[in-house]
């Protein structure tokens, strides 16, 4: 069964989907595969999120993007203040992700080894008014992390699940970043954008 319809299955039952205890014991209630929790409940977060997520202009919405996407054997970047610096050496999709991110306005784009350096990013940033969404990469477990701990700060959070976890060399579906950093923008706003198509098709 697909995620949509195990998530209209638990509605249809009337489950409480609004905490990831309350959505384990629904599923184990429909005898579905209780590993699906963090994945169910990031996609309801996801969903719920959006309309306050597309309120925020993009420069006030941070990026949150995992260090393990780094090519880690050929990775140049160094490590700064608030994570890995990223010269878009082209050796994995970050630089892609922050040139896109870039392109379109984003001002905080953080590269981090794990939880305390997010901390400390919001810490810092979302008292001063500076950080007010989040978009995140990182695996289920993680984002469904995230979600709770950022909802206790009121930052709309869009989370894009790894399609490969792990340590290092994880991999993330490039696209899918990319229309989640859009999200909110107008036709208008995309076609301003720089474009590395020649040939770009016309705004209806
Ligand atoms: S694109 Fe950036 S993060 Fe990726 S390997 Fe190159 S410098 Fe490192």
């Amino acid at each position: 069964m697909s995620i949509e319809n195990t998530i209209a299955k638990l509605a249809s039952i009337g489950a409480d989907l609004s905490t990831r205890n309350a959505i384990r014991i629904a599923l184990s209630l429909i005898s579905e595969d209780e590993e699906l929790t963090d994945q169910i409940y990031v996609e309801i977060k996801n969903k719920a999120h959006k309309e306050e997520f597309i309120k925020v202009p993009v420069e006030e919405r941070a990026i949150f993007i995992p260090q393990c996407l780094r090519n880690v054997k050929e990775c140049p970047a160094e490590f700064g203040e608030y994570g890995w610096e990223c010269t878009k050496c082209g050796k994995c999709p970050i630089g892609e992700i922050i040139e896109h991110a870039e392109k379109i306005g984003y001002k905080h784009i953080y590269i981090v080894p794990g939880g305390s350096l997010v901390k400390k990013v919001l810490k810092e940033k979302v008292p001063r008014g500076e950080i007010k969404a989040a978009l995140g990469i990182a695996c289920w477990p993680e984002l469904a992390e995230a979600n709770e701990k950022l909802s206790i700060l009121k930052i709309p959070l869009q989370a894009v699940p790894l399609l490969r976890a792990g340590c290092i060399n994880t991999l993330v579906d490039v696209e899918r970043v990319k229309e989640a950093m859009e999200i909110g923008l107008t036709k208008k706003d995309k076609a301003k954008l720089p474009s590395s198509d020649p040939n770009p098709a016309p705004v209806p």
